[in-house]
């Protein structure tokens, strides 16, 4: 259970029920008030070597933007929703947008907002939209500190129109479990090979839990999606793949093999990413390997395309032999 080292809160987080209950829930842990989730100077200023220590902090704040994003991919827009950031620390984790802004774990507590203007779009649109709220965060981690994925599909589940949609590599899933989600849910689990994960995904649930949770999740009737992602070119990575994909296949129920669907994302990695990580993370492999990623402008990297087409078309082979009914959405 996480235990956060101090909360920085918006005064005005009391006027919502969830700011009063967190409030009430971490009485004894030392408070800092601020003007703005957005910008806490005293963390810009840190060094990065703060980087994981100051993800022990929880910030509590009221969204203030509220803008959908369309999307193309499995769903049809991105909404910010209730956090944002993660106390994990996946060291490509695409959040570390700017060095120290927006790593850790932000809360907003004006949920039925949130959820209100995503029931109204849903309602007026004459297509059915699927709608991602977990682009900004790890949903079912914050569910253990907020409740609120419990929360929203109660509330969500008997509206008219609409569905959601989320990733995660946690594996707390059992307090969904048992609700009455009416098939309007799609959890897509992220998993690594094991090795990855212990080297790379610092802070996240490791592949037996995420494999059980899948598992689980199904059986409550949910759907599913797997997502193959960051795939990481490490040196051995046709192995570690190949492996991953065979276990799945053989610890994955019948009942998810049976239309489950894949997405597999290459990694993209930053200069911003290798300066924390190295101040961060200094015992750590280093993910960027320049003989086989390319500069893809502000300081970004990816897979030069051969690379990248080679490895495409291995992982293919890999999963037309252990998957071959399952769909794979896109593999970018
Ligand atoms: S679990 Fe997700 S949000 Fe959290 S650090 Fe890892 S990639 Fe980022």
């Amino acid at each position: 259970m996480f235990k956060p080292k101090a909360i920085y809160f918006e005064k005005d987080i009391v006027n919502y029920p969830l700011g009063k209950e967190l409030m009430e829930k971490y009485k004894d842990i030392p408070k800092v008030e601020i003007e703005n989730h957005n910008n806490i100077e005293e963390m810009r200023k840190n060094p990065n070597s703060e980087f994981a220590n100051m993800k022990r902090n929880l910030i509590i704040g009221i969204r203030k933007t509220h803008k959908f994003v369309e999307n193309h991919k499995t769903s049809d827009y991105l909404v910010p929703y209730t956090s944002s950031g993660c106390t994990a620390a996946c060291m490509y984790c695409y959040l570390v947008c700017n060095y120290n802004k927006c790593a850790y774990l932000r809360l907003f507590v004006n949920r039925e907002q949130m959820l209100e203007k995503i029931i109204k779009t849903a309602e007026k649109s004459e297509k059915e939209l699927t709608f991602e709220i977990g682009s900004n965060s790890d949903l079912v981690l914050e569910n253990t500190i907020t409740n609120n994925l419990v929360w929203t599909i109660e509330n969500f589940k008997d509206t008219k129109k609409g569905k959601l949609t989320f990733p995660t590599k946690f594996d707390m899933v059992d307090p969904i479990l048992p609700l009455n989600h009416k098939g309007k849910i799609t959890i897509r689990m992220s998993v690594n090979p094991e090795e990855i994960i212990n080297k790379v995904e610092f802070g996240t649930s490791r592949l037996t839990g995420r494999i059980e949770a899948i598992n689980k999740l199904k059986e409550a009737g949910y759907n599913i999606g797997i997502l193959i992602a960051p795939v990481i070119l490490v040196n051995n990575w046709k192995e570690l793949y190949k492996q991953l994909i065979q276990r799945l296949s053989q610890e994955l129920s019948e009942k998810v093999k049976k239309d489950a669907f894949f997405e597999i994302i290459f990694m993209t990695y930053s200069y911003v990413h290798t300066k924390i990580n190295e101040e961060a993370f200094p015992n750590s492999i280093n993910l960027y390997n320049k003989d086989i990623m390319t500069g893809r402008g502000r300081g970004k990297y990816w897979y030069k395309s051969q690379v990248r087409n080679e490895a495409e078309v291995f992982l293919r082979e890999q999963m037309n032999k252990y998957f071959p009914n399952n769909k794979i959405e896109y593999i970018v």
